[in-house]
């Protein structure tokens, strides 16, 4: 239902890709804002943004969209959230909430939380949602529908602007959860940024197999290869900020898959049917709890129709990846 008086007077979103445009539509969806404004440093973005209208002025430069903004969110990949920060302090107006959507919290509130005048809210975020796609024509109003959102504020934070933060992505259709920056990191590292780093590596493992030839991945991919595909396209940029940015929960995580792994490699040699058996059996069920929760659906080969190659195709991101037996060989 769409709200008779906005939340917020004027929102200014830094950064109109996947996450910042999905934002500025469901801002529009159910009427959150007086007016939304848009940045990027990319002319493209801001060209392809304009007639998209989920923005009500776009902008190239970052300290015009945030004046006279009572809420500001960072959604540029998590790189570039200090320089940023830095760039807009001095324009920042006093009570403003400033948020994020990076997929690290640690890393961003060092980079960020220094750069933030007195007076003004800096209370991290990150939706738990997303596609492999970019750019500001991949987002959508319904991306955080039943989603969840996690706040990671810091100690001391003004309890009336977490609380506005918190109806804000509720509107949205999130569901909102608080924990620390620390916590955030290990579990996002466990859920999701080991899982896109074992698909980066399997799908360039594949790619780097001489024997096995180009099309014969392609043919067969839907044997497994091809979910991992999917997650490997996601995009480079903000994917390298990511692991840089969430080192220490990276390698904690990373050096726990290796031991696990290390068994399983044993188990095969072994002959040990039932020790597989037993974990393949443990995921199994996590997967139904994972359906169970919402957060997927148990439909058949989600996310694809018989015959849509056409349209997956044309879904891929800009960080589709190329073949790389030309570039570079083991
Ligand atoms: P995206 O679609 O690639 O959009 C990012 C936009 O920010 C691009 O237009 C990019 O321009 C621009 N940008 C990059 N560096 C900039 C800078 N220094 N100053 C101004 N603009 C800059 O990215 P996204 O998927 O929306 O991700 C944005 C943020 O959301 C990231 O922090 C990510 O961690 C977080 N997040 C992503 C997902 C997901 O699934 N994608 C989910 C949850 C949270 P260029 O093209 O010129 O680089």
């Amino acid at each position: 239902m769409s709200r008779t008086k906005p939340l917020f007077g004027r929102v200014a979103i830094l950064g109109i890709g996947l996450i910042g445009s999905s934002i500025a539509r469901a801002i529009k969806r159910k009427h959150l804002a007086g007016h939304v404004a848009g940045f990027d440093r990319n002319k493209a973005a801001l060209k392809a943004a304009a007639p998209l209208g989920f923005a009500d002025s776009l902008t190239h430069s970052a300290s015009r969209a945030v004046k006279d903004a009572d809420l500001v969110i960072l959604a540029t990949p998590v790189g570039a959230f200090g320089a940023l920060a830095k760039a807009i302090a001095p324009h920042l107006k006093p009570g403003a909430i400033v948020s994020d959507v990076g997929s690290v919290k640690g890393a961003v509130i060092a980079d960020v939380t220094p750069f933030m005048p007195k007076g003004v809210h800096f209370i991290p975020a990150h939706p738990i949602a997303g596609t492999e796609r970019s750019g500001p024509e991949a987002g959508f109003a319904e991306l955080f529908d039943g989603r969840w959102c996690i706040l990671t504020p810091l100690p001391g934070t003004d309890k009336r602007a977490v609380k506005a933060l918190t109806t804000f992505w509720e509107e949205l259709g999130s569901r909102v959860d608080t924990m620390d920056a620390k916590h955030h990191d290990l579990v996002l590292a466990v859920t999701s940024h080991v899982p896109h780093l074992i698909a980066y590596n399997i799908v360039g493992t594949a790619d780097d197999l001489s024997s096995v030839t180009e099309r014969e991945v392609i043919k067969y991919s839907a044997g497994g290869f091809r979910d991992f595909t999917r997650i490997a396209a996601s995009d480079p940029t903000m994917w390298r900020d990511v692991f840089l940015n969430n080192k220490d929960a990276v390698l904690e995580v990373l050096g726990r898959f290796s031991e696990d792994l290390h068994a399983l490699q044993r188990h095969i040699r072994w002959g040990n049917g039932e020790a597989l058996f037993d974990l393949f059996t443990r995921t199994r069920a996590i997967r139904r709890e994972i359906v169970d929760a919402g957060q997927d659906t148990a439909v058949v080969n989600f996310g694809r129709t018989p015959g849509a190659n056409g349209a997956a195709r044309k879904r891929v991101s800009k960080a589709a990846p190329r073949s790389s037996r030309a570039r570079r060989r083991r």
